[in-house]
């Protein structure tokens, strides 16, 4: 067996799992854009989308820590939506840029990698020489 995938039986079980954390993540997304919007509802911003915001001191570095989680959640989803389009195209679990499997404990940890630990690693130091 040359052809690279994983058995249908494995990718049923990832399905479910990035189905559950998709569905984990986008309720996380929802509840900090509703915590996010009553936020600024308290401190009597009625323009949620005023750029001012910024401007209202103490109050900004939590908001800008709020977007950056909701950022990170964001990337999350997209990245679980792409790996369970993966699963429907059975080329999940196969490294984007060399073609190799990703090992399975790294799956097993996140679900929704799409390069092995090598290529990551590679990326990695790549952009922290920026
Ligand atoms: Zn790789």
């Amino acid at each position: 067996m040359s052809v690279k995938n994983l058995s249908d039986e494995v990718l049923r079980k990832y399905e479910e799992i990035l189905k559950k954390e998709q569905k984990r993540t986008q309720e996380l997304i929802n509840g900090m854009s509703r915590d996010h919007l009553e936020a600024c509802e308290k401190n009597g911003d009625s323009n949620h989308y005023s750029i001012h915001q910024a401007d209202q001191g103490s109050d900004t570095y939590s908001r800008e820590k709020d977007v950056y989680l909701l950022e990170c959640e964001n990337k999350k989803l997209k990245s679980i939506n792409k790996a369970l389009g993966r699963i429907y195209e059975k080329t999940y679990g196969i490294c984007g840029i060399c073609g190799d499997y990703i090992e399975e404990p790294r799956l097993k940890v996140l679900p929704y990698a799409c390069y092995c630990i090598k290529c990551k690693s590679k990326e990695e130091r790549k952009s922290n020489k920026k």
